[in-house]
This record gives structure tokens, sequence and C-alpha cells, in this order.
């Protein structure tokens, strides 16, 4: 085919307009050539013979009447064995790679193969004579913890007949692995690796299921009162400060996922080396060794231009997607999608919709949450792909369009509160305005119930920084403590702590059906004083059975100690 070229016609930041001959599509990529650099960048708009072209890399020393190429691909990502542990740009550039290259990190118009040229030991699922297509399974090499499958490409919709497929053994992952034939006598030669568009979402499952199973991330607070689902999508609003990151951290390390896929999409560099510096640090609790091992990191450098910001928010939940095809549970952790997605705005001149959002900003985010999901694979395996958000709205104010267009379509929202940060109550997701749509670990009865209380119990708080405490009843004062001991002993909780940090769903449910019994009880009471007292005691010994590991010995000398007293106090 031939290369179809055109040149530029003007540059507006990273929009640049090229006039071309011959057929251009939407979300091609193409290459602006300047000097012997090229410049990567996307076609976003067509419009008669000129094409609107999204550059991922600095603009500066285009001019009007420079070379442009177009490459006849749609944005895409390599996919094969050896994507783990793996840090990269945007545009799927490996990261640690190119700093070697470049000396200090990225010079602009440099691309790099994301699949590490290497051997892997592959062993054939198919045999020559059977018929397969897209998703279908060929073979498998172990990619550390987890069986990778080669797969058919994901376009090979229609039937084909294996004709070859090599046995058992070590080959590089660009070998050819197996060769396929469909009816017309098209032949295919497939290698370990191949590329799909990041903007196609991947659909090669039988079915699509309902998130209706509960994604543990071991947060009480989240588990028991706002949980989120496996396959399901969540958003984490909330300023700076106010533990986006750590939170980040917990449900990177704790969730019940298989793979991680960070996308460090944040305007501040400060972000960005956030998760680089600290990422790699985290030990994953169940194999005792970095967290890495099952995690990939997508994020865009300083050099790098807004524009790929975006590319790296589809990056990541295109291999998401690929990894949930091979039957695994992956989580893309609370990052800014929606942020890196209002970028691309003004820069197409499109009619602006609120405070200067374009107008399809809402379905471009909903398309983008989309692609999370619960589902069954054709060889009847579930997998899933569970993506959370987070907005940091200009002072908070979630009303404004991102934050609207993210809570639409999210199943769960985690709002986190300045005020409770600031008092050091952590996770300071604000327990009343925030809300799930899923199911939690504890039945949701019981849990609203509790709900309730809290609710109650702030109210009541609020009314006694008005009239005192002298002007409220012993029985409002009950409520309000119940609330505070609600808040101390089970919403908070210490990521800091070894054994506090992460609670299992059994010793969530172990733990709230004691919780409730207090909650839910009448006691003995004479006066405030000894309501305050009582309730302090309660959560003492609620606190230091925190600090016991679940069904030891101490624990239950604990739980014992911990019911020997509120059961002492009980009325009637
Ligand atoms: P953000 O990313 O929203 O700016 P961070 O996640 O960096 O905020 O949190 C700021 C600080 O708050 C942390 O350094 C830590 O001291 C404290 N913190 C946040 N969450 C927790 C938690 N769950 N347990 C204990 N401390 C926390
Ligand atoms: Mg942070």
């Amino acid at each position: 085919m031939d290369k179809v070229t055109g040149f530029v016609t003007g540059v507006n930041g990273n929009l640049v307009s090229a006039s071309f001959s011959g057929s251009v599509r939407k979300n091609e990529v193409g290459y602006v050539l300047v000097g012997d650099e090229r410049l990567k960048g996307e076609v976003i708009r067509i419009n008669g013979d000129t094409a609107s072209m999204q550059i991922y890399e600095m603009t500066n020393g285009i001019q009007v009447g420079d070379k442009v190429e177009l490459s006849g691909q749609l944005m895409s990502v390599e996919l094969g064995p050896g994507l783990l542990t793996q840090v990269f740009d945007g545009l799927q550039n490996p990261l640690p790679k190119l700093a070697e290259k470049c000396g200090f990190f990225l010079e602009r118009g440099v691309y790099l193969d994301p699949i590490p040229d290497r051997d892997w030991e592959f062993t054939p699922r198919v045999a020559p004579g059977d018929v397969v297509t897209a998703g279908d399974a060929i073979g498998s090499v172990p990619e550390g913890l987890f069986t990778h499958l080669i797969m058919v490409p994901f376009d090979l919709t229609d039937e084909w007949t294996v004709k070859s497929v090599r046995e058992k053994g070590v080959y590089n992952v660009r070998d050819t692995m197996a060769v396929l034939e469909n009816e017309k006598g098209e032949q295919r030669e497939l290698t370990m690796v191949f590329s799909w568009p990041v903007k196609q979402p991947i659909r090669c499952y039988e079915e699509r299921l309902r998130p209706d199973e509960t994604l543990v991330t071991q947060i009480r607070c989240i588990d028991t009162f706002l949980p989120v689902a496996k396959g399901g999508t969540f958003c984490v609003p909330g300023p700076f400060g106010a533990g986006k990151t750590v939170l980040q951290h917990m449900e990177a390390k704790n969730a019940d996922v298989d793979i991680v896929i960070v996308a460090a999409c944040g305007e501040r560099a400060g972000e960005v080396v956030e998760v680089l510096t600290e990422f790699p640090e985290l030990t994953d609790p169940r194999t005792g060794r970095s967290l890495m091992e099952r995690t990939i990191i997508i994020c865009n450098t300083s050099s790098m231009p807004v524009a790929a910001r975006e590319a790296s928010v589809y990056t990541a939940v295109t291999m998401a997607e690929y990894y949930r095809q091979m039957g695994l549970d992956v989580l893309l952790p609370p990052s800014r999608w929606a942020q890196a997605m209002r970028e691309m705005s003004g820069r197409l001149e499109e009619i602006p919709g609120e405070e200067a959002f374009p107008a399809y900003l809402e379905s471009v985010i909903a398309s983008f949450y989309e692609r999370a999901g619960k589902v069954r694979l054709k060889s009847g395996e579930i997998a899933s792909v569970t993506i959370g958000g987070t907005v940091s709205p200009a002072g908070g104010n979630f009303e404004e369009p991102v934050t609207q267009a993210t809570l639409k379509v999210v199943g769960a929202f985690h709002g986190l509160s300045r005020e409770r940060s600031d008092a050091r109550k952590y996770p300071a997701i604000h327990p009343i305005d925030s809300w799930s749509k899923y199911k939690g670990v504890v039945d949701m009865e019981r849990v609203e119930h509790a709900r309730s209380i809290l609710k109650r119990s702030n109210e009541i708080n609020q009314m006694m920084k008005v009239i005192g405490e002298e002007g409220t009843s012993a029985e409002d004062y009950i409520i309000y403590q119940k609330g505070e001991l609600l808040d101390a002993v089970y919403l908070q909780q210490n990521s800091f702590d070894p054994i506090d940090a992460a609670c299992d769903p059994e010793r969530q449910v172990y733990e709230f059906d004691i919780l409730y019994d207090v909650l839910t009880r009448d006691f003995d009471l004479e006066d405030k004083k000894e309501i305050r007292a009582f309730f302090n005691q309660v959560r003492q010994e609620f606190l230091d059975w925190h600090n016991t590991h679940f069904r030891s010995p101490e624990f239950e000398a604990q739980e014992k100690k911990l019911k020997d007293f509120y059961l002492s106090k009980v009325q009637g």
C-alpha cells in the first residue's frame, strides 16, 4: 500500500492541520517529519482534504509545508508477553529503556518496541486442523505469576483453520508460532505479539455480566459501606492531601485482582514522579515480593504534551482488556482519566459546552468507563476489568462538568472530605455523602441501619455545636456516641499499621456483627459522664482488638474482654 502523504498547513499548539491527497481515517496514526525527527500524532478530525492531527510530542519547530506521513494504522498498542512489570509512556514506549537510549529521559520522536525481545517457553493448545477465531488461545507461555495466553489476534473474527503450530519449546517472541488459513485461502502467520487499536474495545467474549460480585479491597469502609464491584467503576474525587495516593496504593496492593495497571496521567509532574518512585517500592502481600510483578505503569513524562495523557488512558485500558481476555481480573486504580480527557477539548476549537468543555465530554467519559466490565469468556471463565477514576475539581467543587459527567456513569462514589482528612480520619472517604450501587461483604439491611445511626449521630453532633452538650438528651447523646464509635473503630483504618491496613472480608463480617450488637442495644447508663466513659472504653477495647491477628488467641481474649465489658452494661 502506498503511503498517503501530505504537508502541514497550520500549527496551533499540539494541533497540526495538514492537507492530504488520498484517503485518511479518523484515529489514524501519522508522523510529521521535522528535520530527521518523526513526531507521532493521530488524526482526530477530517474536513475535506484537510486533517487535524493531535501531535503527541512538543510541536516546536514544525513549519507550514513540513511533510506529513500517514501510517494507514489506527492508534494501537502492541500486545504480547513481557508487558508486566514495565513502565511505559502514553505511546507505549518503555521508559527505562528510553532513558538509556536518550541519556536523560525522552527525546521527542523516539519510539521503542514495547515488547521485550526475548524467548519464552511456549506450550501449544491447538493442533493442525483445529478451527479457531479471534481471542482463542493457540498456546501459552508462563509470564511471572501468570499463564499468558497466546491468542488469535482479535481482528480475525471469522473462522480460521490451524495449518501448523509449533511444538512445545523455547521461541523468540517474534517467531512464527502458528499459521492459520481461512475459507478464502488467506493465510496468517501468528507470533506471540499483535497490535490492537486503543480506541476499540476488545469484545472477544461470550457475554457481558452484571458486576454483582464485591471487589474486596480489605478497606472496611469500602467493602462494607461503599463497595466496589468486580467489573464495576468508581470515582474518587478529592482535594489534594485528602489521601488519594494512599488509597490508590492500598487498593492496588490489597484488592482481590490479578493485575494492576496504573495510569499516571496527572497534570503535575510531581504526581507522575510519585507513582514512578513509590509504586515499585510496594510489596505484594500475596507473594511478599514486589507488587510490580503484577503491575504495569503507564505515565506520561513531563517532556510529553498534554495530548499524550489521553493516549495513556486508552493504552492502559486496552492492556487491561487484553489480560481480561486471558481470564484474569484487572484493576485500573483511581487515576485522573477524566481530567486527561478534557485536555483534547479546546484544541479542536469545537463549540464548547459548559465551562469550555466539549459538548461530547459526557459521551467520551461514558464510553471510556464502559470498557470496564465483568465478562464470561468463550472458555467459560469469568474475568473482569474494574476502573477507578479520580477527579480533583478546582476548589473541591463537585458541580463542575467533569465530576458530574463521571458521577453519572460510575457505580460507586468515594468522595474524600477535607474535613475528615484535616481531622486525620483516614481513609477520608465521606461516609454519608458517598454512595455505591454495588453489593458489599455485609448484608445491606444491617449496613443501612448502621448508616442511619451514623447520619443521626452527625445531625446530633451539629445540633450540639449550637446548643451544647447540656441541651442534648441522654438518648440523643447515646446515638451520637454510637455514631462516633462506628466511625472510630470501623470506618477509620490506618493504612500504615501492619495488621489494620488490610481487613479481610471474613474479619469485616465478624467485627461488624459485634459492632452492630453494640449499636443496636440499649445500655444502662446514668448520665452523660457515664455514657462518655462507657463509649470511650468500648472504643479502646475495639482498637486493641484491631491490633491482634484474626482468630489468634490474643484476638479471642480481646474479643471476650470487649464483650464482657459492654454486655455488663446492657439494660435489663
Ligand atoms: P493526596 O494524594 O490526596 O494528595 P495522600 O494520599 O498523599 O494525599 O495523603 C496525604 C497524607 O495523609 C499521607 O501522607 C498520610 O500521612 C495521610 N494518610 C492518607 N490516607 C491515610 C490512611 N488511610 N491511613 C493513614 N494515613 C493516611
Ligand atoms: Mg497524591
